[in-house]
């Protein structure tokens, strides 16, 4: 049996991608030196995946940001004002990605979403009305051949044409339809080339087809791939899946003319019925996605083996792969050298999976594998008792109640009391936490770790960053304030090294977006409250003003979906142990003088479901209750915030609400502003600061234009109900242009406050 993977980590082991990136737009090196060391860290991809005997191994899965940008430059869906600025290829590239602000001029950067239910995030192309849809770049060329003389040869991999339509914004007055006969065209340029160049296999990824799909969309479908398969002779055409099933689209999908096609047999809860009740066709390869590329744990060789006997004895001709690109899992175990080998050996990382698949390969062909020593491993470690379980914490799960679940009284009269005791003026201007992460802050966090200064020298450091961000604030003239979280490395790791339950890594980082990447804990075992965690900080911050100090936690729905899931228990049980223990830490903050606390969830559309029927039932359902639960047990005069990465909640406006928070936070200024729309038709009542402005580019927004967004805001929110504050937290911004733009910020508020008074 043959192996494939649908594309591999590119960041590099120790994150070489990330560090050249971020020293080219220093501009410590050149674009030269960048695209070298890029290069060799292809090779390098490449050649372990060769060496572990992955058979099929992708090119093209390199990106420099984003593989939705590189896709879209490929088709030459560049805006008119990216052009503009007559930037080489490269920064015209990042500017897109990052936005440019610098001599050639002034421009914000393309929206960025989460890449269907990951925390991935992809650049939201833009389509305007005069855009030319056509090949305009040679990546995908080059790659493949830079491959080739690695003597490797590969499948190339591009975002296919139906997901590239869905995730495009259309900015003019055409839409989807009037762009379908130019990306067909495209496609079919692209497809010509790759059999000019005799690339063998085209991977053309189309995630967008596991969402629920209407009769409309399988059209479109057709549409585009009827033609493209109709002009398709030497290469071969692997359509790939992942992230679910294709149960609405599958029964057209096997009598096309694809070559392979790829299934997610881990997300896919309906994959192996649909192969059963609908059967695979002979002359197709099945690209069996069956080790999971979202998750840590090791594959249950038996299970796994089971499928593969199914598929077999239907004849299906089968490739092992894994369910979506190990892009999402960290790049290998290897630099783990704190975590005891109990633990190492319950996870495969990208490297070891690759193992994993040739393993189950090999036994996959061998009718005897149950006597393999492989298979025997394998199952050992799958019949051992985990070290997991805390009985006290099942039964509190077990003792929760209905009334658990509800703060008293309700929100309109909190919200008037709090306006009461509060005493903020009209528009209140916050942040959403953290300052920014400078190298001593860095530095200190790092030499505590290594144990190269004490505990006290430590605190020492963070206390005097904090008075420092506490004077800053004041001085800038903010309302309420922040500690800064100086003491956090990322918001979900510095929770989960407070907590029971969860096991640590040194290098498992993945990427989140663009240069940003995340280490996500393990949730190893039950989840419990040790000991307080943020209330000293937050207690000696409030003691530096008389201003009001936000206490800042972040959520159960967060922490566990930033966090690798374990998959013995079930997500709702995980996420009721965890919002447990911010429960206490919730009532300690409140006991001990903090007014107001903001509980981040971040990441709480992230694993909504991908289907629309199952979001309530299968996600939304216990996710909200398990946020109320954190501060249901708080006095009303104690304000609840909460802050959310993004803006897209439109669809799920009534469960946001239903989080019963006093005030939500939310990024609004690089997405349109949409979302002010149905906050008011759906007469929400939670109080509101959408961002104005985006923080995750260095570029200083001016008082005008934060005046004009707030403007824009203030024709869709009651004047009563609106906060003014950055879009995310200022931990990755540098000192500079976040006091500028924060400056800005409290200047808008009181031009507002004039202007509105
Ligand atoms: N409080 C966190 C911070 O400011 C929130 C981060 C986030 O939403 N991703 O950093
Ligand atoms: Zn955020």
């Amino acid at each position: 049996m043959k192996t494939a993977v649908i594309g591999f980590p590119r960041i590099g082991t120790l994150r070489e991608l990330k560090f050249a990136s971020e020293k080219y737009f220093r501009g410590e090196i050149d674009v030269a030196e960048l695209k070298h060391i890029a290069k060799n860290l292809r090779k390098i991809h490449w050649k372990l995946q060769k060496d572990t005997g992955i058979d099929y191994i992708t090119s093209n899965d390199f990106s420099h940001y984003d593989i939705v940008l590189d896709t879209a430059v490929l088709l030459g869906i560049v805006p008119a004002r990216y052009k503009e600025l007559n930037l080489s290829e490269t920064d015209t590239y990042f500017a897109m990605a990052r936005g440019y602000q610098g001599t050639s001029g002034d421009v914000k950067a393309l929206a960025m979403k989460k890449w269907f239910n990951t925390n991935y995030h992809y650049i939201v192309p833009e389509v305007e009305d005069d855009t030319v849809i056509r090949i305009s770049g040679d990546k995908l060329w080059d790659e493949y051949n830079e491959a080739k003389e690695c003597g490797i040869e590969t499948k190339s991999v591009v975002t296919g044409p139906y997901t590239m339509l869905k995730l495009c914004r259309y900015t003019g007055s055409k839409g989807i339809s009037d762009f379908v006969d130019d990306i067909v065209n495209a496609y079919k340029e692209l497809i010509r080339k790759c059999e000019q160049q005799k690339i063998e296999w085209l991977q053309f990824d189309e995630p967008a087809l596991v969402m629920d799909l209407d009769s409309k969309d399988i059209n479109l479908f057709h549409k585009i791939y009827d033609e493209l398969l109709e002009c398709k002779n030497d290469s071969k055409i692997l359509l790939q899946t992942y992230f679910g099933d294709v149960r609405d689209i599958y029964s057209d999908l096997i009598n096309m003319s694809f070559d392979g096609i790829g299934l997610d047999f881990v997300e896919g809860k309906e994959t192996l019925k649909l192969v059963e009740k609908y059967g695979f066709p002979q002359e197709k390869i099945l690209f069996a996605g069956l080790v999971n590329g979202k998750n840590i744990w090791r594959n249950d060789y038996g299970k796994t083996l089971k499928v593969l006997d199914l598929l077999k004895s239907k004849n299906v001709n089968v490739v092992l792969s894994t369910s979506c690109s190990l892009l999402h899992v960290p790049y290998t175990l290897e630099h783990e050298k704190k975590l005891s080998k109990e633990y190492l050996k319950y996870f495969a990382f990208a490297g070891e999976k690759l193992t994993e698949l040739h393993e189950i390969s090999e036994l996959a062909d061998n009718d005897n594998y149950e006597k393999a020593v492989a298979f025997i491993a394998n199952r050992e470690l799958f019949e051992e008792k985990r070290d997991c379980e805390n009985s006290d914490v099942k039964l509190r799960v077990k003792a929760i109640s209905e009334s658990d679940y509800t703060r008293l009284p309700k929100r309109s009269e909190r919200q008037k009391l709090q306006k009461e005791v509060l005493n903020l003026p009209e528009f209140p201007t916050t942040t959403i936490g953290s300052f920014p992460q400078t190298k001593d802050v860095k530095a200190n966090r790092s030499a505590y770790r290594k144990g190269e200064i004490t505990k006290e020298q430590y605190i020492e450091f963070n206390k005097k960053k904090i008075a420092e961000c506490v004077a800053w604030q004041e001085e800038i003239g903010l309302d309420v304030l922040v500690h800064g979280e100086y003491e956090r490395n990322d918001m979900v790791e510095y929770f989960g090294e407070s907590l029971g339950g969860f096991v640590f890594t040194e290098k498992a980082w993945v990427q989140s977006y663009g240069t940003r990447c995340v280490k996500p804990p393990i949730i190893w075992g039950d989840v419990y409250r040790k000991n307080p965690i943020t209330v000293d900080w937050s207690v000696y911050a409030q003691s530096l003003t008389d201003k009001i100090m936000k206490g800042m936690l972040t959520g159960p729905v967060t922490i566990l979906n930033w966090s690798f899931p374990r998959e013995d228990i079930t997500i709702k049980e995980s996420i009721s142990q965890i919002a447990l223990a911010i429960r206490d830490e919730v009532l300690d903050l409140e006991a001990n003088g903090i007014r107001m606390i903001q509980i981040d969830e971040a990441a709480l559309r992230e694993k909504l479901p991908l289907r629309k029927s199952d979001w309530y039932t299968q996600y939304l359902d216990f996710a909200i209750p398990a946020f109320r639960l954190t501060h249901s047990g708080v006095k009303p005069e104690t304000q609840i915030h909460t802050h959310m990465c993004y803006s897209e909640f439109t669809d799920i406006i009534s469960a946001i609400d239903d989080m019963d928070a006093d005030v939500i936070t939310f990024e609004a200024s690089r997405s349109d502003l949409q979302i002010l729309d149905s906050l008011r038709e759906n007469h929400f009542e939670t109080e509101v600061g959408p961002g104005v402005y985006d923080i995750h580019s260095p570029r200083v927004p001016s008082v005008k234009e934060i005046v004009n967004a707030l403007n824009i805001m203030l024709t869709k929110i009651e004047k009563e109900k609106l906060w003014v504050n950055p879009d995310c937290g200022l931990k990755t911004r540098g000192v500079p242009e976040t006091e500028a733009s924060l400056r800005n910020m409290v200047e808008a508020a009181r031009e507002i406050r004039k202007s509105e008074g």
